[in-house]
């Protein structure tokens, strides 16, 4: 430490990592912070620490929804937290830049100590559709998201008439047969089997709940007597798990599968795959498959006083020479072996190699069973289950959310499942959309309600006219628009349209519309034209020659 000079620690990151580097250095540096001659910052897009292991309760509403997250503030009292996003890390200077809040400034950090505990973050990438269509699920608000769009699903489908859609509507998807893959699948199958009783029209058989993996078993991470004991229970309580079977796609009405077969479903959620936290992946350091390499006392080599732990990280284990998982577990004792390095090296005493041995590997199940494997012990069914809610009810965070989760969970016992819709968002009037070859977007007499502009790919466009059946009228292709004549109009589809290849396109509201159109008058000078042009009443370049009509 330099004297009559504040040293400054800086972490990145309000996941486990962070959060328990930032407890145990004001464990150890208790003094020296009373004293003014630490200080202590913790940057986090959230003000609060995630229990990711309990995110699948919230879709079927055992817990209450904000008693899986826990205000970083109450947890670590004397840490200066910034809750900005970061935008660059600078790790030759320990510089950050922090995105601009309420006014437009950015922020910049300067710091003695760099501890990064990005984690990672859900990535889409190669699968087209999914980044439009597909749930993610790793935050609170995916877990909400999923409760309420399941909800909304169900009364949707307890309305509509048309099969397609009411299949759709009941069929449930989740990819990736992982921990927290077979979590939200057990949690989601509970859930919207029990709700549907509450709906007058949907019938226990209607529903169908589907878990994707592309391996022979699911729970790779257990032993297989545990994963096959758990595979066999989902199946019984009507999970139709298959195996060998990867998401290649989405659509807004379909999983499309690696082997071409699609499975109609408006509600698709992927756990898999992860990638690198973007703002990791843009750090010149060494990296693994996107994770920044450490050495053992989890510092950055060829970077002074810059440490990475945690999910972002990758780090050998000192004992046994393997990588350390990328779990909760880990990124707590990774915390806190950063925290005892960063205090060590500011002291001028030895630094601690990190070496840490899982002490079991446990997955809830739903219904009042789970699997677990502890200190090599193998437990499965009720006993796993109680094992499981009492070790996440002692890991959970602070005292007053272990009192509102057990009370949940006791009200749980004895109380049906609450199937209130929240709905939270705004409206949405601008949304991305993808299309597979040969698609239906929308059809003739369709109410027509949102405008289309092709980012990628092509549409074609079509009428049926009396004795000579469906005409197409034009084909377009990026930069084209189409779907403003009926939304203009205010009536119906006058046409139908399909994609003709993979196609991209926003998908713009009418309320927008009518706020982009009386604002800009170019614009709407540009739409007067094109439905003079598409209304037959101008030529247009790429329409048919002999019918001509708009959408
Ligand atoms: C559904 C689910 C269930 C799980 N169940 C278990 C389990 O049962 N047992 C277990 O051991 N592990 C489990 N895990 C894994 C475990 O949650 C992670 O390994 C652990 O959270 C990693 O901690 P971390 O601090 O490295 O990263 P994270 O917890 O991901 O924290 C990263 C932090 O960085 C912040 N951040 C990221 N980018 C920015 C940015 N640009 N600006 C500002 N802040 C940013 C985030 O907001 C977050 O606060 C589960 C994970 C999930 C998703």
């Amino acid at each position: 430490m330099t004297p009559n000079r504040t040293t400054r620690i800086l972490i990145l990151g309000g996941g486990f990592g962070g959060v328990y580097t930032a407890l145990t250095l004001e464990k150890l540096l208790k003094r020296e912070l009373r004293r003014g001659e630490i200080e202590i910052g913790l940057v986090s897009r959230d003000n609060y620490l995630t229990f990711q292991p309990m995110l699948p309760e919230v879709v079927s509403g055992s817990i209450g929804i904000l008693d899986t997250i826990a205000p970083i503030r109450r947890l670590c009292p004397r840490t200066n937290l910034y809750t900005r996003v970061i935008e660059a890390i600078d790790l030759d200077r320990r510089r950050v830049t922090l995105a601009a809040g309420v006014g437009s400034r950015q922020l910049e950090l300067e710091c003695d100590h760099l501890v990064i505990a990005l984690g990672n973050a859900t990535s889409f990438a190669g699968q087209a559709g999914l980044v439009e269509h597909a749930l993610p699920f790793k935050y609170l608000g995916d877990a909400l998201a999923l409760r309420n769009h399941a909800i909304h699903a169900l009364e949707e489908a307890d309305i509509e008439r048309e099969p397609t859609c009411r299949t759709g509507l009941l069929t449930f998807v989740v990819a990736g047969g992982g921990f927290s893959g077979v979590e939200a699948v057990a949690e989601l199958n509970d859930f919207v089997r029990s709700a549907a009783r509450s709906f007058r029209n949907i019938g226990p058989e209607e529903i169908r709940v589907v878990l994707l993996h592309a391996g022979g078993l699911i729970l790779p991470e257990l032993p297989k007597s545990l994963a096959e004991f758990a595979q066999k229970l989902l199946m019984k309580r009507g999970v139709e798990v298959r195996l060998n079977t990867r998401l290649a796609g989405a659509t807004a009405e379909a999983a499309l599968l690696s082997a071409g077969e699609r499975i109609e479903t408006r509600t698709l959620v992927s756990t898999v795959p992860s990638g690198p936290n973007p703002v990791v992946a843009l750090l010149a350091c060494p990296k693994d498959k996107g994770r920044i390499v450490t050495n053992c006392h989890l510092e950055v080599p060829g970077y002074s006083r810059v440490w990475a732990v945690g999910d972002c990280a990758l780090i050998m284990d000192a004992r046994t020479g393997d990588p350390s998982p990328p779990t909760a577990q880990h990124a707590i004792r990774e915390g806190r072996c950063a925290a005892e390095n960063v205090a060590a090296s500011l002291r001028g005493t030895a630094k601690r190699a990190f070496a840490f041995t899982a002490l079991g590997k446990m997955g809830s199940l739903g219904h009042r069973s789970a699997v677990a494997e502890v200190f090599g012990l193998k437990l499965s069914g009720f006993l796993a289950w109680w094992l499981w809610r009492t070790v996440y009810l002692m890991k959970l965070p602070g005292l007053d959310r272990k009192i509102r989760v057990a009370v949940d969970w006791t009200l749980d016992l004895l109380l049906p499942s609450d199937i209130v819709q929240l709905k939270t968002d705004r409206a949405v009037s601008i949304r991305r959309e993808h299309f597979e070859a040969g698609q239906t977007i929308f059809q003739e007499g369709d109410h027509g309600d949102w405008l289309y502009l092709i980012e990628t790919g092509e549409v074609e466009v079509s009428k049926r006219v009396p004795g000579q059946g469906e005409v197409a009228l034009r084909r377009l292709g990026p930069g084209d628009c189409f779907g403003e004549i009926a939304l203009l109009g205010n009536h119906v589809r006058t046409a139908s349209t399909r994609s003709l290849t993979s196609a991209h396109v926003l998908a713009i509201d009418r309320e927008a519309c009518d706020a982009l159109l009386s604002t800009l008058p170019p614009l709407r000078d540009f739409f007067g034209r094109l439905l003079e042009e598409r209304m037959g009443m101008r030529p247009e370049s790429n329409s048919v020659a002999g019918v001509s009509n708009g959408v």
